[in-house]
């Protein structure tokens, strides 16, 4: 059987003595974008920290290509391939498109780093148009660009996207989701977390649901899009 890209089992975890999941499992394969859905305070930042290593899980495990991280420290976690783009596209405001850019590559040889430049301004040519812009001054929507192209810059084998939608208008909401489609293919896996169950369904091909810290359902996006639980979950979110 091939081994997955990454593979949660059975992770608990929280904040003190607040336990925010239960025993969650979850697999994303190369190549694979997969959502997490669940209202508000269901667990879903707290399960991307437990994997990016910001949080150490009391029990389970977390498998990268088959090999445990369980206990890795967050660094070690990033110089692996684990690429978190947290909640609230945060950029660095006073600093240039470029400097942001660079920062996402920092500690990497001279040839890569431009290499990596390169693939992201071929992948964003609106940031290269932009490069010289101070990042404060962008629209919410570029920023969000600018925040997955700062991720994009270590060359990660998975990228964990925080409610890339969260606060954009519309057709910013539109470009963010075009965005994500656009990565997808490439050899990383995506796990990327929305409140919004419609913007999710339109990046992931597969998702899980979770609610109060533990996952109810998964399958396919066309499935959840008409699962009983999902319906449930979100009854008067317009679903
Ligand atoms: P949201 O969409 O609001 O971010 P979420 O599904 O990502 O929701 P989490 O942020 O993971 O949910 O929160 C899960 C639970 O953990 C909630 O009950 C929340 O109150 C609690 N929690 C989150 N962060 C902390 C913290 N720093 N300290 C204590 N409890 C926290």
């Amino acid at each position: 059987m091939l081994e997955a890209l990454l593979r949660v089992t059975g992770v608990t975890a929280g904040y003190g003595r607040i336990e925010a999941l239960h025993g969650v499992d979850l697999v994303v394969n190369t190549s694979e974008t997969v959502c997490l859905i669940g209202r508000n305070g269901a667990g879903k930042s707290t399960l991307l920290k437990t994997i990016a290593g910001l949080l150490r899980p009391s029990a389970g495990q977390i498998l990268l290509d088959g090999e445990e991280i369980t206990g890795w420290p967050i660094q070690r976690r990033a110089r692996s391939g684990i690429a978190l783009v947290p909640e609230g596209r945060r950029v660095f405001e006073p600093l240039s498109v470029h400097d942001n850019l660079l920062l996402g590559g920092h500690g990497q040889q001279r040839q890569l780093l431009a290499a990596s430049l390169d693939d992201v301004y071929t992948r964003f040519p609106h940031l290269a148009e932009r490069r010289n812009q101070i990042a404060g001054t962008l629209s919410g929507g570029e920023q969000q660009m600018l925040a997955i192209g700062r991720a994009l810059m270590s060359g990660p084998s998975v990228i964990l996207l925080d409610e890339p939608s969260l606060g954009l208008a519309p057709r910013a909401v539109d470009e963010v989701v075009h965005i994500i489609s656009a990565m997808a293919g490439g050899s990383a896996g995506i796990l990327v977390v929305e409140q919004n169950p419609q913007v999710a369904f339109r990046i992931a091909g597969r998702g899980y649901l979770l609610e109060r810290g533990a996952v109810t359902t998964s399958g396919p996006s066309g499935s959840l899009r008409v699962d009983a639980r999902v319906r449930a979950a979100y009854l008067g979110n317009g679903l």
